[in-house]
């Protein structure tokens, strides 16, 4: 069986039901937060792929996700075994795949692992608590007593790169490992703008005010389901007082004297990477 060829931009059309005949295609299967995968190379990882789906026996009804360049994608839970088909099935957790897999893959994963996630919380009326149906037409979860209708949730999130001319601000979360240092990020509000979210965020977690805030790029970022949406800001007032709690400690940094940062593979360290590249 050829395996569709790997490094390209492709082109994914999202579906709710299969609009071709069915065709070997990707399965995006999740035992918890699990990916199961097989290997491209040493260093890569792929999803299973096949013109069947791949677990045994009477497994619940897979997700349709769409086709990616034609090939049909599939989401399903895994509970019991998955027979293996001549190679070596490998278990991963999916924040661990982040540069193991081809982009294109790697964000259907995301959303995968968001689709299931959302399923699986929804499964009863969140207004009246009646077993919910899935909808026909479109991703959605449908109670057949009152009407209520569940979506996928997306939660968006902010994150901002303050800049005081050469310098930027770095902070530390008590969440980091020891001596990592990373910009500033918080979820929005009901009834916020994301430019007033950064202006908040920066405000309650290091004390500064910003202006000139501007878009610099979004990443969906499936833990669980937040979407990360990047801005540039510069400071505007006020000294550094981190509030010790969501912030540990902040400060300025010179581009050629940074501490341990996020890799590339995340908007965060794409942000830092850009400011590094632009202010040397
Ligand atoms: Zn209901």
């Amino acid at each position: 069986m050829e395996i569709p060829d790997f490094e390209h931009q492709r082109r994914f059309e999202p579906a709710i039901v299969p609009t071709a005949p069915v065709a070997p295609g990707w399965w995006f299967l999740f035992r918890g937060r699990d990916m199961l995968l097989a290997r491209v190379d040493e260093r890569r990882l792929r999803p299973l792929y096949g013109p069947a789906d791949p677990r045994a026996g009477d497994a619940p009804a897979p997700h349709f996700l769409g086709y990616l360049d034609g090939v049909p994608c599939h989401a399903a839970e895994v509970t019991g075994d998955v027979p293996a088909a001549g190679e070596e099935i490998i278990e991963r957790n999916l924040y661990r795949l982040h540069g193991r897999m081809d982009t294109d893959l790697f964000l259907l994963a995301g959303r995968a692992y968001q689709i299931l996630e959302w399923d699986r919380n929804h499964r009863f009326c969140g207004r009246c608590g009646t077993p919910t149906e899935h909808a026909p037409d479109q991703r959605a979860r449908i109670c057949p007593r009152c009407g209520h209708t569940q979506f996928p949730r997306v939660t968006p999130a902010m994150m901002a790169l303050v800049r005081r001319g050469r310098e930027l601000l770095l902070a530390r979360s008590p969440r980091y490992p020891e001596g990592f240092y990373s910009v500033l990020a918080g979820f929005a509000e009901p009834g916020e703008t994301l430019e007033g979210c950064v202006r908040r965020e920066v405000r309650e977690e290091v004390g500064l005010e910003v202006r000139d805030i501007r878009y610099f790029g979004s990443q969906p970022w499936p833990f669980p389901h937040s979407l990360m949406v990047a801005f540039i800001a510069d400071h505007a007032g006020g000294e550094i007082r981190v509030d010790g709690d969501e912030i540990l400690d902040a400060g300025w940094y010179r581009p050629d004297a940074l501490p341990d940062v996020p890799g590339e593979m995340s908007i965060a360290g794409q942000l830092i990477r850009w400011f590094v590249d632009t202010h040397r």
